[in-house]
């Protein structure tokens, strides 16, 4: 029996634990793996404690009357709750928040009034039963009617829950909490009155106020469970959600909490893109082409931007340079390089396009100059950029120009990025060489200077494969060499993989999903991103059908409301199709905009995916 109730008492120390720890503000609580971790640890001890104490308790109580007085529950539970919380407070102490220390404490104290309140009546010899046997019976009776009585009222909050429209429905957290502070609440206003009315008033004035009668029961239960649970619904739990949610929410628009630190995850940031938003304005209509785009470019790191054509990328990479044209339009954001918002000084761009960011082109046919020399533009970008470093090499070699030296210095970059015969190769023209050569001269335009950001758009997409993978490794060697940092747009996930350390997924002109490489292909998170891995085919693995994303990228003159994915998301729910998802850190420096991660909206989303999930059996 011993071992029964020390069960029971170590159970409820630990439930009491843990709620309390999730009632907290986020930032009192205790981390959960240290919380559970403490939690176990503390029982098991306080379990052999417990046991050590009872058994010699129980077996002396035979022989010694004042062992038997001291052989109640109370004072057990009060033993047991102060080992547990010292080896709470031992393992756990890393995590340990004050107020939680507090609450702690506060609990340790009623508990030790209590035991010793209930012990000094044994010591003095009064029980509880003294005080009117009829007020004792009744204690354990209209308990245990009580105890029932709110499982009842528990079960019919959730089931009147879940009868309620999917938009005025209580999350599972609000409506869990406010049934136990409900429950807990109308057990103790009615055992308070049992005691007060049942068992002292009746004894002391000879009354009884009232009989034991079950409308009673129901009326006082029910009438101070509905209040509670209204009251902490309303005033406590729902707007603590709504917070948490906000929190949520605004961790990831403002993607650079750190705003003005210049580092992420310890490495220093050479590109910092906040909220780039840029327009087209065409006789059709506006083209909502960019909207509010935020990432960030760590030193010597490859961050792709993939979605599919028409999605804003190419646009994206062209407003950071400023090489946008009318009618298209930069409406807002702050694109922060070396420190510096390059949006603010238009005027300098030209000192850092070409020199400190760079960028290659689809199509080198039509980005390189068709009737120059190869070596000759490559030579101009020397001139163009570094005219004092020629002058200087021109006091060691004073028999050349800086012509001749830009030119000389061409070449030596040409045999730097292993281009067959460069002697020749420079003297060629653009329509002389091949399409993987002159990608190969764009690459040697882009890092003549040696750039700081490389700026790749869509490199390899007119390539063919061997070709491709030669231009991939090339560039690799070279951000190896340069530790130079680049963006590398593509919609071919097979080189995202290949290439890069983050990747942010841009979908109608928004990015959708931003974070680690490794994370986005073991467990992307966005419905758009699963769509687009696997549509992937995978080498050796036999489909019937490859996957397919249903629809068409949205006309970006009339976008559709909401999440600009939602015709297309087999998953949309209530607010998609109105409220634009915004961004939220689902892991630390994991971004998805997704309302499937939106933990105000949390039991809408475990619905719709329950949803999809039995389609898809039912499809299988
Ligand atoms: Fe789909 Fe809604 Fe998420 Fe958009 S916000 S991807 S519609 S679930």
């Amino acid at each position: 029996m011993a071992l029964i109730e020390a069960i029971i008492a170590a159970l409820l120390l630990f439930l009491i634990i843990n709620r309390l720890n999730n009632w907290l503000p986020e930032e009192h609580q205790i981390p959960k793996e240290v919380s559970l971790k403490s939690n176990l640890i503390s029982i098991l001890i306080v379990l052999g404690i417990s046991l050590g104490i009872r058994l010699p308790f129980e077996n002396l109580g035979y022989y010694f009357e004042f062992f038997v007085i001291l052989n109640n529950q109370p004072l057990h539970f009060a033993i047991m709750t102060t080992a547990f919380f010292l080896f709470h407070h031992i393992f756990g102490r890393k995590g340990e928040t004050k107020l939680f220390k507090k609450l702690l404490v506060i609990i340790l104290i009623i508990t030790w009034i209590a035991a010793v309140v209930y012990t000094s009546f044994g010591l003095l010899g009064i029980e509880i039963q003294d005080f009117d046997l009829r007020g004792a019976d009744l204690l354990h009776l209209g308990l245990i009617w009580a105890i029932i009585m709110v499982f009842i009222l528990g079960a019919l909050t959730s089931i009147l829950n879940r009868t309620l429209s999917i938009d005025i429905r209580l999350p599972k957290e609000v409506l869990r909490n406010s049934q136990i502070i409900g429950s807990a609440a109308s057990l103790g206003v009615w055992t308070i009155q049992l005691i007060i009315f049942e068992m002292y008033l009746s004894r002391l004035l000879g009354i009884w106020p009232y009989e034991q009668d079950i409308r009673i029961l129901i009326g006082v239960v029910s009438g101070v469970y509905v209040l509670v649970f209204y009251l902490f619904t309303k005033k406590v739990f729902l707007p603590k959600a709504h917070e948490k949610s906000k929190l949520k929410i605004q961790e990831g628009i403002d993607i650079d909490r750190t705003a003005n630190s210049e580092s992420l995850e310890g490495e220093k940031v050479i590109l910092n893109v906040k909220n780039l938003t840029t327009y087209f304005y065409t006789e059709e209509g506006i083209v909502r082409a960019v909207e509010g785009v935020s990432f960030k470019i760590l030193e010597g790191e490859v961050v792709g931007l993939v979605g599919e054509t028409g999605c804003g990328k190419s646009v994206t990479a062209l407003s950071i340079l400023q090489l946008v044209r009318p009618p298209g339009k930069i409406m807002k954001g702050e694109v922060f390089f070396k420190g510096k918002d390059l949006l603010q000084e238009s005027e300098k761009i030209l000192e850092y396009r070409g020199k400190e960011i760079t960028m290659i082109f689809q199509d080198p046919l039509n980005s390189i100059n068709p009737v120059f020399k190869v070596g000759d533009q490559i030579a101009e970008v020397y001139l163009l950029h570094m005219e004092k470093e020629l002058l200087m090499e021109t006091i060691n070699q004073p028999e050349k120009s800086i012509y001749s030296i830009a030119r000389d210095w061409s070449e030596n970059l040409l045999r730097e990025l292993n281009i067959p015969a460069p002697e020749q190769i420079i003297d060629r023209y653009p329509h002389e060489l091949s399409g993987g050569m002159r990608q190969r001269i764009q690459i040697a335009m882009g890092l003549a200077c040696s750039p700081k950001l490389l700026i790749a758009d869509e490199p390899t997409t007119a390539l063919d494969v061997t070709v491709q993978n030669q231009i991939l490794k090339l560039m690799k060697d070279l951000k190896k060499k340069y530790n130079t940092s680049i963006l590398f747009i593509t919609h071919d996930l097979g080189i995202i993989s290949k290439m890069c350390d983050r990747v942010a997924v841009m979908y109608s002109g928004f990015i959708v999903e931003y974070g680690k490489i490794q994370k986005l292909f073991s467990k992307p998170y966005h419905p758009y991103t699963k769509g687009l891995i696997s549509s992937v085919p995978v080498v050796g693995k036999k489909r019937h059908r490859l996957d397919i994303i249903s629809g068409l990228v949205p006309n970006l003159i009339y976008p559709p409301a909401g999440c600009r994915f939602h015709p297309r998301c087999k998953y949309c729910f209530e607010p998609c199709d109105s409220e634009q998802p915004k961004s939220i850190e689902v892991e630390p420096n994991y971004y998805v905009a997704c309302y499937l991660y939106d933990p105000a909206h949390q039991d809408k989303a475990e619905i719709s995916i329950k949803k999809v999930q039995k389609e898809d059996t039912t499809l299988n």
